[in-house]
């Protein structure tokens, strides 16, 4: 028994899917440019998709679970369940209109047209704000057509803005933030089941080591515990004495966010030798 696992062909989220599976020791390696591709040393088989096909394919069960942006998940709108954020194709459904018009709130659109690939989304969107407009679904390219005089606004995808700034427009509302996000069959049989939470575990790991990063350092004995105060750790640090007397060597994990701030502390409280490494997998 193997789990289908179906994941885009080509396109934004196919590199790092792939990624994402090596790093969670899944080796696909012989079959990236095939239809579909059987793990070498994980019970899996992946097949190659176009984004927008996924949440069918998972639905109707041909395969058992998907790597897809949830932009297309909340637009295709099918019986599949959201189980992990993936951490990666993040970027934003944002509502744009000419650069020069002036937009002081929703009520802009009213009436309005607004050209998309978002259909369902832009609907919701709209109806969640009283807004009645004219919806112009199109299938790419859309920031071209305020400018062709065929709507008035657009709803796409946003990563840095610079595409809109091309072609004359500014971004005004921001109405989903997605990222890519691993979705599932409501029905697997407990054999699936047992082979995606063993996945689903990999996945976690990986996702926490990135999050995190392993420090090393050097303390003087009489500001240990002022040191150690400052480090989470994942129970406490490892402290070990160094060949020079009076100094200890410290070993912590540290959360990314709040990283630079506590590395200040630590300086100010006289760590020396500071060395940050990333870690591979943390399994907690
Ligand atoms: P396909 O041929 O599979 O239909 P596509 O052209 O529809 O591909 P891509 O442009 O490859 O799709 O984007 C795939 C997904 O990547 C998007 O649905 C979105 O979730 C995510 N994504 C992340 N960053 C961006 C970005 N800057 N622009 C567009 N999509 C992005
Ligand atoms: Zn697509």
């Amino acid at each position: 028994m193997r789990l289908r696992l179906a994941i885009q062909k080509s396109g934004r989220l196919h590199d790092d899917s792939i990624k994402l599976l090596k790093e969670c020791g899944i080796d696909i390696s012989n079959g990236v440019n095939k239809l579909k591709a059987e793990a070498s040393n994980f019970p899996v088989e992946v097949f190659f998709l176009r984004d927008d096909d996924i949440p069918q394919y998972v639905e109707d069960g041909v395969a058992d679970i998907g790597f897809v942006g949830e932009n297309v998940v909340y637009e295709k709108n099918k019986e599949v369940e959201v189980v992990e954020m993936l951490g990666y194709g993040k970027c934003r459904l944002s509502i744009a209109v000419g650069r020069n018009e002036r937009y002081d709130s929703v009520q802009y659109l009213s009436k309005r047209r607004i050209a998309t690939s978002y259909p369902v989304i832009v609907t919701d969107f709209l109806k969640k704000n009283n807004i009645d407009a004219e919806i112009h679904e199109i299938s790419g390219s859309v920031e071209i057509a305020p400018g062709i005089g065929l709507a008035d606004a657009i709803c796409d995808i946003v990563s840095s803005g610079s595409t809109l700034f091309m072609n004359g427009l500014k971004e005004v509302e921001t109405i989903l933030k997605s990222e890519a996000v691993l979705i599932r069959n409501p029905l697997l049989k407990e054999e699936q089941l047992k082979i995606l939470n063993k996945l689903l575990f990999r996945i976690q790991s990986v996702k926490k080591a990135k999050n995190n990063k392993y420090v090393l350092l050097n303390a003087p004995n009489e500001n240990l515990e002022e040191i150690i105060g400052l480090l989470p750790g994942m129970k406490s640090p490892t402290v070990l004495p160094l060949a020079q007397a009076g100094w200890s060597s410290v070993h912590s994990v540290l959360n990314e966010n709040d990283f630079w701030e506590i590395i200040e502390k630590l300086k100010e409280a006289g760590a020396q030798g500071i060395l940050v490494v990333p870690i591979e997998k943390m399994i907690v």
